[in-house]
């Protein structure tokens, strides 16, 4: 009888395995993701390459990092995945302050003097999270839309055109729209205001991306071989050529097919907080089917698309092997009863699946920190990554294992990670603060 209990409990263990073995990535296997990722870059960096590459590496027009002499008042929105903002950004010789949410222009202004008005325009940085081929800093056109927008009429538009015809519509003549950034690239900023070597901006929130300096020599899309410009690298479309196939389970390419753009930001969808919960579910389903979990009771609720949300990651991997009432409170606004059982291997299927994102993430920055480093002709560097997203911020360990596996793979760069407080904003107005300071 004990024999047979613990027969049945090895097989099914071997199954678990079996089940999760295409998920769990070897240090070879995140090398050659490196390796990929850096193959990418360079054919995205290439003049005679860049049209059908997959990672698209866009120009940003953003040369120089904040140097602490920006002054003045600067509004930014920030149009995300999920959150958009309006901030009042104040920078003067103490540092920045802001005002978020809502901004009411000041009576002086709204009903002053036409002139006064003029005067009293305020510089506006935009950031928009959202693949863009700028052709200036205040001019970029929407190449695609991701993380399941779909607005109609936008797609190959100069959306600081559309912003400014918004705001003409609404009459908010007092804002004059200088620069339109890319949440990456506001959060390098935002972090590099306080922190020079913050040379990498960073999002793992409901998408992902990265942006970096590169040498302008080496971008053969824009003319001029002096000094660095930030690459917007749009790497969550990396692997849409087909090149990561061999790392897709079952799991990923039913999540893939779910989605208004199958096919495509392949990379974004192993990596992101749209898609770690949908994962999860996929493989929770096939445990289901195979007896694996909840005794093979049929469960509709799972069948639910997103039902299963990322956050959900995040409580259940927190819990510790006495706490795991947090699970079963989870399970049960899923209408599932879960043993005790059930709830360990449910954490086991997170923990799978969110290592699996952090250590993608690492090796895509470990081909980015690699490359700063040869650029460099450096034996040794030392960097610092601005980071932003809310999966990053709260998954409790995201994290560190994104720094642990980046450690392992790129073990000549010293890298920091500075969390952006209400990061893109605030850096798009340091965009614009820099733009104006330059009298763009
Ligand atoms: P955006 O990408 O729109 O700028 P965020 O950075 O806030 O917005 O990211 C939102 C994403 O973060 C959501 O898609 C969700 O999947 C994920 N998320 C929300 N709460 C948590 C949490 N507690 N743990 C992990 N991920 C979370
Ligand atoms: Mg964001």
């Amino acid at each position: 009888m004990v024999t047979a209990v613990a027969l049945r409990l090895a097989a099914q263990r071997q199954e678990v395995n079996e089940l999760l073995a295409p998920l769990r990535l070897t240090l070879p296997d995140l090398e050659k993701v490196q390796a990929l990722m850096r193959q990418e870059m360079e054919r995205g960096l290439g003049k005679a390459t860049h049209a059908n590459a997959s990672v698209r590496m866009l120009p940003s027009y953003v040369c120089n990092t904040p140097d602490g002499t920006e002054r003045g008042d600067f509004l930014a929105l920030d149009l995300g995945g999920t959150n958009f903002r309006v901030l009042l950004v104040r920078v003067t010789e103490e540092g920045i302050s802001m005002a978020s949410e809502i901004y009411v222009i000041p009576p002086p202004i709204m009903q002053g003097t036409g002139e006064n008005m003029m005067l009293q325009m305020l510089p506006l940085g935009f950031t928009f999270s959202f693949p863009c081929q700028q052709v200036g800093l205040d001019k970029a056109l929407l190449l695609t839309w991701t993380k399941g927008f779909s607005a109609s009429d936008c797609v190959g538009k100069d959306v600081v055109l559309l912003l400014r015809q918004a705001a003409e519509r609404k009459q908010h003549t007092a804002l004059k729209v200088v620069a339109l950034v890319n949440d990456t690239v506001g959060t390098m900023m935002s972090c590099g205001y306080d922190d020079p070597k913050c040379e990498i901006g960073l999002i793992v929130g409901t998408g992902t991306n990265a942006c970096y300096m590169e040498e302008m020599k080496n971008v053969g899309t824009v003319e001029g071989d002096q000094g660095r410009m930030c690459i917007n690298m749009e790497w969550g479309a990396f692997g849409d050529n087909g090149c990561l196939d061999h790392i897709f389970t079952q799991f990923d390419k039913l999540v893939d097919e779910s989605t208004i753009n199958p096919g495509k930001q392949r990379f974004e969808k192993l990596v992101s907080g749209m898609y770690l919960g949908e994962i999860v579910r996929q493989i929770l389903l096939e445990m289901t089917q195979r007896q694996l979990l909840f005794q093979g009771r049929h469960c509709t609720t799972l069948q639910t698309k997103n039902i299963f949300q990322t956050k959900f990651l995040s409580t259940i991997e927190l819990s510790n092997g006495l706490a795991l009432r947090q699970i079963r409170a989870i399970l049960q606004e899923l209408e599932l009863d879960a043993s005790f059982e059930d709830s360990v291997l449910m954490r086991e299927v997170c923990q799978a699946v969110s290592l699996r994102a952090a250590q993608l993430c690492a090796a895509g920055l470990a081909a980015v920190v690699e490359k700063m480093r040869e650029n460099r002709g450096l034996d040794t560097m030392s960097v610092s990554v601005g980071v932003d997203g809310t999966l990053y911020k709260l998954h409790p360990c995201f994290s560190q294992n994104l720094q642990k596996t980046l450690k392992e793979l790129a073990p000549n760069c010293n890298v920091t990670f500075l969390l952006s407080e209400d990061g893109s904003g605030k850096g798009a107005a340091l965009v614009a603060a820099v733009a104006t300071r330059a009298g763009l």
